[in-house]
């Protein structure tokens, strides 16, 4: 039996939604209370707002636009290599390494997909007649991706934070190839988890570089982890995932290697493009938290 499990709609400003007073007003007259309101965007204009109805509560997430800042000038890069287990975020002269939730989210797959299994038999899914058992299971599931969320955003938020301190730009892989690449191999929880780590990670950084004036780059991501980044020679294994190049005689860690084959690129690309600032823009923020049921 299909069941649906969320609602979504979006509205206009003036046409599908009004803000009054303490109250946002629906076009076909329901009036939802203003539950959640950033002040800091009271001057800033309203955009489209998102209604959505969850578990018996509807929602409305009003967008507002607001000048994007303009990025400054940067002074050098800061590369970031994602990879299954870490994040390792550096160039030439500092190197951060920072671990993956994924263990910890998977821990709440298996633990929804237990439950799955313990209530459904072959004939029908008998866990989704369950109102209980189906509600824990959704729970587990949310449960997992907001761990990847939040540790996305966190993340996201500490490269931004140290390439601004320091006015560089951040530089990422394109993540296209890498999540394609992903798809291919047996589908399981691990590799779906670790296919949205990846792409939250990407997202929050470019939406938080966007936000706080930080250029950011994007390379492509082809031999960054097997190519020498000091004379661009195909590197040997020598130990666990650790590399040497046959020709040049540098030696180092296979993620090191990739931060530094990322800074390279980055700073190839940029070739004085981006020494001139951006001049402002007006970009969309995240939609805050607004309305309730009447
Ligand atoms: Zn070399």
């Amino acid at each position: 039996m299909p069941t649906v499990k969320s609602l979504r709609m979006w509205l206009t400003h003036e046409l599908g939604y009004r803000v009054k007073g303490d109250r946002v007003e629906l076009a076909g007259g329901y009036r939802l209370r203003i539950i959640g309101w950033d002040r800091r965007y009271d001057d800033f204009p309203n955009r489209e707002a998102r209604l959505v109805f969850r578990e018996g509560e509807f929602t409305l997430y009003v967008a507002k636009r607001v000048p994007r800042p303009a990025r400054y000038a940067p002074k050098g890069v800061l590369a970031v290599d994602i990879n299954e287990g870490r994040v390792v975020v550096g160039n030439s002269s500092v190197e951060v390494r920072v671990e993956t939730p994924v263990e910890r989210a998977l821990h709440y797959r298996r633990l929804a997909e237990r439950l799955q299994g313990k209530y459904s038999s072959t004939r029908y899914m008998a866990w989704l007649r369950r109102r209980g058992v189906r509600r824990r299971v959704r729970h587990f599931h949310r449960k997992a991706k907001n761990i990847i969320e939040d540790w996305a955003r966190k993340t996201a938020h500490i490269i931004v934070s140290l390439a601004k301190q320091s006015q560089l730009a951040v530089a990422r892989e394109d993540l296209t190839g890498l999540v394609e690449s992903l798809r291919r191999l047996p589908k399981g929880h691990r590799t779906a988890l670790i296919a949205l780590g990846y792409r939250r990670l990407a997202f929050w950084m470019d939406w938080q570089a966007e936000k706080n004036g930080v250029p950011i780059l994007v390379v492509d991501p082809a031999g960054t982890s097997s190519t020498c980044p000091r004379c661009g020679a195909e590197l040997v294994e020598v130990g666990y995932r650790r590399l040497r190049c046959p020709n040049c005689g540098l030696e180092a860690d296979r993620d090191s290697i990739a931060v530094l084959n990322i800074e390279g690129r980055a700073l190839s690309q940029m070739g004085g493009s981006l020494t001139t600032p951006t001049a402002p823009q007006m970009t969309d923020v995240n939609p805050n938290r607004w309305g309730e049921p009447p």
